[in-house]
């Protein structure tokens, strides 16, 4: 059967007028013709350029935690079920922590987002990273993200009155998938995390990784659910199969211009929000990693937990030839002409050269 030319201009125009793709929509972006690519890509810039302009958000990681997990996500390095041969140590100091916070900013960091392995943190941690939060808050103009695992309510709200800006917690995969890549925790458990953090106060981020063996169905079903949930913040990974996790062998259906196809989705389906290229740019984008900066805003430097990733002078150069702008913390945020949708992200900051 001949493929129906897609208007995706007319895609762009529904996502900025605050309606939802449909399904066959939806579908059509992830089944572009790859000789479609650059309209699919120019329309899903339009939706992106609203809200964010040209500006690009840097993000930080540290690992203050490693390894010792008793999970069993199956694309986890650090899990009950690797065998891969990570470094493993307990929670940072805080002065290792407040060391690490120093080096994000000097990599001209707008989030500095301190992870730590396990199910979730035991209130003695939930307390030490509380202390560094403070103390880097009040060092740093720098937001502070961190992704701790399971929270409870009174965890959550510890970690707001510490000045912590945002949880993150991935979804990771649909509902329906869940049980496919992790069996020690449910898609529930992190929905009502996710709940705990909203009612704190805290800004949400969470995010996919795709390419564990989910179907078109399950890419939209999560890309809709970050729109039901309003998350201002989605960070989109594509796995990174690292020998010795059970997903060693993953990720068999990627490729550059495929995941190009997966950000346009989730941005026409969540037109306002953060998007990040997240896990795996450098291994499943490769060369088209620029190409990722029209439908995203964000991206990580310095690399991922245990998996390397770009450094920092790279990517500033990457921003700079695309001519786009990178966004730091300031108290002088800009006028966002048009920011509307569902909610709470307000983009804040300013740009500095590089
Ligand atoms: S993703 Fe987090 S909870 Fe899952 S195995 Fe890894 S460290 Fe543990």
């Amino acid at each position: 059967m001949p493929q129906t030319a897609i208007d995706y201009n007319q895609l762009a125009e529904l996502a900025l007028a605050g309606d939802e793709l449909n399904d066959a929509q939806a579908r059509a972006v992830l089944d572009t013709p790859d000789a479609d690519l650059l309209p699919l890509l120019h329309a899903a810039y339009r939706v992106r350029r609203r809200t964010w302009g040209n500006r690009v958000q840097l993000h930080v990681l540290t690992n203050a935690k490693s390894g010792l997990c008793p999970e069993d996500c199956h694309y986890c390095s650090q899990s009950s079920v690797s065998t891969a041969p990570i470094e493993k140590y307990r929670l940072m100091t805080r002065d290792g922590l407040l060391d690490e916070a120093r080096r994000a900013h000097d990599s001209k960091a707008f989030r500095y987002c301190i992870v730590i392995s396990g199910r979730g943190p035991t209130d003695a941690e939930v307390g030490e990273i509380s202390e560094a939060v403070r103390a880097i808050k009040s060092e740093f103009d720098m937001e502070i993200c961190c992704s701790v695992g399971l929270l409870n309510g009174d965890q959550a709200r510890r970690f707001a009155e510490a000045g912590v800006d945002r949880v993150n917690h991935n979804l990771n995969t649909s509902e329906r998938h869940y049980e496919k890549i992790c069996t020690t925790h449910t898609y529930a458990d992190r929905i009502e995390t996710l709940r705990h953090c909203r009612e704190a106060g805290l800004s949400l981020c969470s995010g996919a990784i795709f390419g564990q063996g989910e179907e078109t169905e399950d890419i939209l079903q999560l890309a809709r659910d970050f729109r039901r949930l309003g998350t201002e913040s989605i960070p989109i990974n594509f796995l990174i199969p690292i020998p010795g996790t059970p997903f060693a062998e993953g990720a068999a259906d990627l490729n550059p211009r495929r995941c190009l196809k997966m950000l346009c989705l989730v941005r026409f389906l969540n037109p306002d929000r953060e998007i990040r290229v997240a896990g795996g740019r450098e291994v499943h984008l490769r060369s088209l990693q620029p190409l990722a900066l029209y439908p995203a805003n964000s991206i990580f430097v310095r690399g991922y937990l245990t998996e390397p990733g770009q450094e920092a002078p790279d990517a500033w150069g990457m921003i700079r030839d695309l001519g786009f702008e990178i966004e730091s913390v300031s108290a002088e945020a800009p006028e966002v002409p048009g920011h509307a949708d569902h909610g709470a992200a307000q983009p804040s900051g300013a740009t500095v050269k590089v």
